[in-house]
């Protein structure tokens, strides 16, 4: 068993922990676990056999006893048991989903809006994990708290990012935003600007408690939008702490599906806002997805390998992952 297999494992865990009130404290210490084995990627086979799992960062007694049951059978108890405690199904048809094949990420922020690092620093970060490109979606205006972007400094940001381009050879900067979806379902950036952008991801991020029928009006704006590429964090859901909206989902995931919108699987810990179950539903429903980190530092870009285990989980197959193919376009 490699390490990212293993992390995608903690990491499960650490969802499905999170589920619980009780059990947020260890959630979090699963999750961070997960994230530190994703990031130095050590040879838990060998760290098993030595017994010295507990010299993993994050790792402490307890979760070294699931990781070591783990890699050493290569199936974890613990997991099992918690998936049939939190009434998920076995599932037959699990995909095969290799980091490997993972081609980039598109939805990063820099200091421009609410992210940790610059540009170029994070362009670094894509370029260590092997990634051809990388999506800079920062904020739109509306998210004034954190200094969103309006069309003015979207030009200025295009400067810079040309610069970071010539600095960085393997991977292909992006330029993108991550638009706030209005309560009305308007966009916080005018078509004209949405337009020349590489990557739109348009996110519900206020109002998520708007009463049903509104919220199913709001997002079925938002994915007829002719310039909108993704749906990010689609309910916007936080699990343990935040229950996220509620709306038709099925019909504004037909709709998506219809007009080739993805979804997004957000593999913050603190999000994986889409369950395993309406990943699967959306699946089912035709739609597309991205799966990505949402980093806001260059460290947060291994949320991916370790949140890989939900589309996995969900069924999703490679070919409807856009991340897996070898441009954005
Ligand atoms: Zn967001
Ligand atoms: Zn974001």
């Amino acid at each position: 068993m490699d390490a990212i297999a293993a992390a995608q494992v903690l990491s499960e865990i650490g969802y499905l922990l999170r589920q619980q009130e009780k059990e947020r404290f260890r959630a979090k210490a699963f999750s961070a676990a997960a994230w530190s084995i994703a990031l130095s990627r050590p040879d838990v086979e060998e760290l098993a056999r030595a017994e010295s799992l507990t010299s993993i960062e994050g790792v402490g007694e307890g979760i070294a006893r699931v990781l070591a049951d783990l890699v050493k059978t290569g199936e974890s108890r613990y997991v099992n048991r918690l998936r049939e405690q939190m009434k998920q199904p076995a599932r037959d048809d699990e995909t095969n989903l290799d980091f490997q094949d993972y081609m980039g990420d598109i939805h990063s922020h820099t200091k421009w809006s609410d992210g940790r690092a610059t540009m170029l620093e994070m362009a670094q970060g894509a370029e260590a994990m092997g990634y051809r490109y990388l999506g800079i979606t920062d904020h739109s205006p509306r998210i004034t708290v954190v200094h969103g972007l309006d069309a003015e400094r979207l030009v200025a940001q295009s400067r810079e990012m040309a610069e970071v381009q010539k600095q960085v050879d393997g991977v292909t900067l992006l330029q993108g935003i991550e638009v706030d979806i209005l309560e009305d379902g308007a966009l916080d950036l005018p078509d004209a600007v949405l337009e020349i952008l590489d990557v739109v991801i348009a996110s519900p991020h206020v109002k998520l408690r708007q009463e049903p029928a509104a919220m199913t009006e709001r997002m079925m704006r938002a994915v007829s939008h002719p310039h909108v590429d993704v749906i990010g964090h689609p309910t916007g859901r936080r699990p343990g702490s935040r229950e996220g909206a509620t709306y038709d989902f099925e019909a504004v995931f037909k709709e998506a599906a219809r007009n080739g919108i993805a979804l997004e699987i957000d593999c913050d810990p603190a999000r994986m806002d889409l369950s395993p179950e309406m990943a699967r539903m959306a699946r089912d429903l035709g739609c597309d997805f991205v799966v990505d980190g949402d980093a806001h530092a260059p460290a947060e870009l291994a949320y991916v390998p370790m949140g890989l285990w939900m589309a996995r989980r969900a069924g999703i197959p490679k070919e409807r992952i856009r991340n897996f193919r070898p441009a954005w376009d």
